[in-house]
């Protein structure tokens, strides 16, 4: 998941790591070769766009 776009053969060791838009977290490995890259690590709850069938929870016992 980690691996250089470019080599693809190794993992990066991650740079930086901060906070990101919508609870997602951005990651910048830099892997043993030099190359950069930014990854985003996105919440399994926001991965699904639509979530408002969620708000109506209370109301679904039959
Ligand atoms: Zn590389």
């Amino acid at each position: 998941m980690s691996a250089s776009p470019a080599c693809k053969d190794h993992r990066g060791a991650v740079v930086e790591t901060r906070p990101w838009r919508y609870g997602w977290t951005m990651r910048k490995p830099a892997c043993a070769c030099g190359h950069r890259y930014t990854t985003y690590e996105i919440p399994a709850e926001n991965v699904q766009p639509q979530t408002d069938d969620e708000v109506d929870d209370d109301g679904q016992e039959r």
